[in-house]
C-alpha cells in the first residue's frame, strides 16, 4: 500500500514534471486533450485487476458481475451519444479499433481505399509498413489543389479498383468530409464504408459536425482526442455487423479488455452528453477559426506562412510553410521555446523530407478544455504569428517576451489545480 512517491520517487518525479509541463505550457497538439479528474480516477481504479475476456453476460472468467455493469453502461452511453445500433468499447486504441474493424470485414489481399498519409490520412488507412498496408492492397486517394478531398478522384479510383472497403477519415485535414457521397460511391462499387472519426468525434457528439453513423457500415474512433476521455478506441456499427465486429475484437485481435479504461470511457461519454461539453466544443471550433484567420493575414503571408485550404471547419489548422524560410521542424522548435506545443506535419506535395516537413498541425481542443475563450485564442494566435514571423536567428529576447504572454494565458486558466502536491 505504499504510495507512488514513497515507493518509486524516480517515476513519481517524472509524473510530477509532466503535470507541471501540462500546467505551464499551451498544449496545441490537435490529437491531445485533458481528461477530467473523474475519468482519471476510473482509469486508476481496482478494475485494472480484473480479467474479463468475452462480453457482458458472456465472460470466460468468474467474478465479472461488476465489470459487466461498467461495460454495459459504456456501450449504452456511446450508442445513445452517436445514434449507433451496435458498439464495441474494448479496443485498446484507435489503431486496434481499425485493425479489428478491417479484420471483421476483409481478408488479407483484399483492396482498400484510404486517404494518403501525406494528404492527411492515418497510418492505419493503408500506410506501407503499417498492418493495413502489409495485409491489404491499398489504393490511396488525395486532396486536390484546393486542399479538399478530391471526390471525383475517389469515385474514379473506386470504379477502377473495386475496393472491398473505403476508409473515410483523417488525422490532419481541416475540412469536413461528405459522408453521403462516400456512401454513394461505396454502394456503387459494392464496398463497405468505414469512417474513422477519431479526430472529430467530440464535435460530432456535440452536434457541431455531421454524424457519419447514419452513412457508414462501421465507424471507429479514439476516445482521447476531441472526445476528451481516456486513451482508447471504440467501434460502432450496424446491428447486422455486430457479431463480426465483436469476434474480430475478441478473440480476433485482443485478449482481456481493459475494464478500468472502459469505466473511464463510460465516464467520458457521460461528460460528452452534457451542455458544458457542447459549449467546450463550440469554443474549440471558434478557437481554430480565430487561429486560421490570424495566420492568413498579410504580415505572416509576407514571410511565406499560409493556411492549407484557406481556413478550417474543425478543431485544427494546417499551416503551410512551403514558401517560408522556416521548415516544420524549426517552426515546431520555435513554438516549443515560447511554451506552445504543436507538431510538425507533412503536407500535400511537401518538398521537405518527412522528418522535417513543411507543415504544422495546430489544434484547439486542449485549450478549450482549459477554458479558453475567443479573446484568449486571439492572443494565442497572435503569439503564434509573432513567433513564426520573427526573423532568424530567433534570439532569447524575442522568445522571452512571447514566453511571458504564454505564461499569462496559462495562469489565467489553471489546469488540474487540485493535483499539485
Ligand atoms: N485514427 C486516426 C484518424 C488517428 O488520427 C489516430 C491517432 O492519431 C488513430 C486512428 C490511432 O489512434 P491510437 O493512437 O489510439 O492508436
Amino acid at each position: 500500500n505504499t504510495s507512488l512517491h514513497e515507493f518509486d520517487p524516480a517515476v513519481a518525479a517524472a509524473v510530477d514534471a509532466e503535470l507541471h509541463r501540462q500546467q505551464s505550457t499551451l498544449e496545441m497538439i490537435a490529437s491531445e486533450n485533458f481528461a477530467p479528474v473523474a475519468v482519471m480516477e476510473a482509469q486508476g481504479s481496482v478494475l485494472t485487476n480484473k480479467y474479463a475476456e468475452g462480453y457482458p453476460g458472456r465472460r470466460y472468467y468468474g467474478g465479472c458481475e461488476h465489470v459487466d455493469v461498467v461495460e454495459q453502461i459504456a456501450i449504452d452511453r456511446v450508442k445513445e451519444l452517436f445514434g449507433a445500433e451496435h458498439a464495441n468499447v474494448q479496443p485498446h486504441s484507435g489503431a486496434q479499433a481499425n485493425a479489428a474493424a478491417m479484420f471483421a470485414l476483409l481478408k488479407p489481399g483484399d483492396t482498400i481505399m484510404g486517404l494518403n498519409l501525406a494528404h492527411g490520412g492515418h497510418l492505419t488507412h493503408g500506410m506501407k509498413i503499417n498492418f493495413s498496408g502489409k495485409l491489404y492492397d491499398v489504393v490511396a486517394y488525395h486532396v486536390g489543389d484546393d486542399g479538399r478531398v478530391d471526390m471525383a478522384e475517389v469515385e474514379r479510383l473506386a470504379k477502377e479498383s473495386r475496393p472491398k472497403l473505403i476508409v473515410a477519415g483523417w488525422s490532419a485535414y481541416p475540412r469536413q468530409l461528405d459522408f453521403a457521397e462516400f456512401r454513394r460511391i461505396a454502394d456503387e462499387v459494392g464496398a463497405y464504408l468505414m469512417v474513422d472519426m477519431a479526430h472529430f468525434a467530440g464535435l460530432v457528439a456535440a452536434g457541431l459536425h455531421p454524424n457519419p453513423v447514419p452513412h457508414a457500415h462501421v465507424v471507429t474512433t479514439t476516445t482521447h482526442k476531441t472526445l476528451g476521455g481516456p486513451r482508447g478506441g471504440v467501434i460502432l456499427s450496424t446491428a447486422e455487423l455486430a457479431k463480426k465486429i465483436n469476434s474480430a475484437v475478441f478473440p480476433g485481435q485482443q485478449g482481456g479488455p481493459l475494464e478500468h479504461v472502459i469505466a473511464a470511457k463510460a465516464v467520458s461519454f457521460k461528460v460528452a452528453a452534457s451542455e458544458d461539453f457542447k459549449e467546450r466544443q463550440r469554443r474549440t471550433l471558434e478557437g481554430a477559426r480565430i487561429l486560421a484567420e490570424r495566420l492568413v493575414k498579410d504580415d505572416v503571408r509576407a514571410v511565406g506562412v499560409d493556411v492549407l485550404s484557406g481556413g478550417t471547419d474543425v478543431h485544427l489548422v494546417l499551416v503551410d510553410l512551403r514558401h517560408s524560410e522556416l521548415d516544420g521542424q524549426q517552426a515546431e522548435d520555435r513554438l516549443h521555446e515560447v511554451g506552445i506545443t504543436v507538431n510538425r506535419n507533412a503536407i500535400p506535395n511537401d518538398p521537405r523530407p518527412p522528418m522535417v516537413t513543411s507543415g504544422l498541425r495546430i489544434g484547439t481542443p486542449a485549450l478549450a478544455t482549459r477554458g479558453f475563450e475567443a479573446e484568449d485564442f486571439a492572443e494565442v494566435a497572435d503569439v503564434i504569428a509573432e513567433t513564426l514571423k520573427a526573423p532568424a536567428p530567433f534570439g532569447a529576447a524575442d522568445a522571452d517576451a512571447l514566453k511571458a504572454r504564454v505564461k499569462a494565458l496559462a495562469d489565467r486558466h489553471p489546469l488540474y489545480p487540485g493535483l499539485n502536491k
